[in-house]
């Protein structure tokens, strides 16, 4: 009981985005796993090709398709090097002769993949939002495809804007790639209209160091003959995702952060708490108009990231630091857009957004 009570007293509430806060319960699982995980050998000295992690790998995939419904004819790779080498990579496999692909801008990290892309083709883009500060997804009217695109790529959730598309923009080509690094793992995904779903793990996923890609097993094989070997999707699919020495550690945390998931109850809990987290905070918002500010039309706000404002720099601080003696964390807003924003990815607890509800509340009242 004692034990109990100091732990919750020290607890610590992280709003970053990114690294995000594990959930509850993960360190502790590691603390245990690292002197002896098998053979009085750690998870980190171990080879990924003994029977024992080879169990584990293949058991973490599985729970990975089980928890998101991954179609069979998905293979689900594990990669290195961060949603930001997917800019290059899905190109680079995925453009296949075809003369252009087509971005959506709908916020930073799109137009930083759109910005990339340009580097192997005729990237175009579908639609800016930017003119709009990106505040708002255009009205899918004002959208403009190319003839002859090998795919259409979206990011589903900005994470330095906050804002997230509802469902899936329709359209009539090719299929849709997808950046989710901000937002999988917290809601359905209808795998019909996809050829590629990819996310760095350190948001929704577990620790920076490992990316998934969820890619339709049909586009493999045609990567550019000068696509790195270590950015291939077949190398990967062929070898299980242990084409080179894969980042053992991040994949077992990652496996963690699942099992977690299944028990919280799955996609169905996930998705009704991020809700209930960015809903919570929205509501302080919108009923301190003249306090606090966050830009993005409604229908389009993000349920994961939620950028705000207060009406003096002398106040954004203040706020931070009396955040900061409460132990609620990492409050900063992006240095692109400043002001706070407060990240609700799956390992943030519901106690720590009342907490921070609680403050805004009251800092609203005492400055506003
Ligand atoms: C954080 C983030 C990235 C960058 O991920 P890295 O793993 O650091 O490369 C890309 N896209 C989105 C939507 C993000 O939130």
């Amino acid at each position: 009981m004692m034990k109990v009570r100091t732990m919750q007293s020290l607890m610590i509430y992280n709003f970053g985005a990114g690294p995000a806060m594990l959930p509850p319960g993960i360190l502790h699982r590691i603390r245990e796993d690292i002197p002896n995980w098998h053979e009085g050998m750690s998870i980190m000295e171990i080879s990924h090709r003994l029977p024992r992690t080879m169990q584990l790998l293949a058991a973490i995939e599985a729970d990975f398709r089980n928890l998101l419904h991954v179609p069979e004819d998905f293979s689900i790779l594990f990669m290195h090097g961060g949603a930001r080498a997917q800019f290059s990579a899905v190109p680079l496999n995925l453009l296949n002769g075809a003369p252009s692909a087509d971005y959506f801008v709908t916020g930073t990290w799109s137009e930083y993949a759109f910005e990339e892309a340009k580097k192997y083709t005729q990237a175009h883009c579908v639609s800016d939002a930017k003119t709009e500060q990106f505040t708002a997804i255009p009205p899918a009217d004002t959208w403009s495809f190319s003839e002859n695109a090998a795919y259409v790529h979206y990011t589903d959730n900005e994470t330095i804007n906050g804002i997230e598309f509802p469902c899936p923009p329709p359209f009539t080509g090719p299929y849709l790639v997808s950046d989710m690094t901000s937002n999988i793992l917290t809601r359905e995904i209808d795998f019909n209209s996809f050829g590629l779903i990819y996310a760095s793990a350190q948001k929704n996923l577990g620790i920076a160091g490992i990316t998934v890609v969820i890619v339709r097993k049909s586009l493999l094989g045609n990567a550019h003959p000068y696509t790195p070997s270590i950015m291939n999707y077949s190398a990967y699919h062929e070898t299980q995702s242990m084409y080179n020495t894969p980042a053992l550690f991040c994949w077992y945390v990652l496996g963690l952060v699942l099992e977690w998931a299944k028990e919280r109850g799955g996609l169905t809990a996930l998705s009704e708490d991020c809700v209930e987290k960015s809903q919570t905070i929205y509501d302080v918002i919108d009923s301190h108009p003249d306090f606090y500010q966050n830009t993005v039309q409604k229908s389009f706000r993000s349920r994961i990231n939620v950028p705000f404002t207060l009406p003096t720099e002398e106040l954004t601080s203040l706020f931070l630091k009396e955040a900061n003696d409460l132990n609620l964390k990492q409050l900063k807003g992006h240095a692109l857009v400043g002001g706070c924003r407060a990240s609700f990815y799956n390992g943030m607890p519901m106690e720590g957004v009342w907490k921070l509800a609680e403050l805004m509340e009251a800092f609203a009242k005492r400055h506003g």
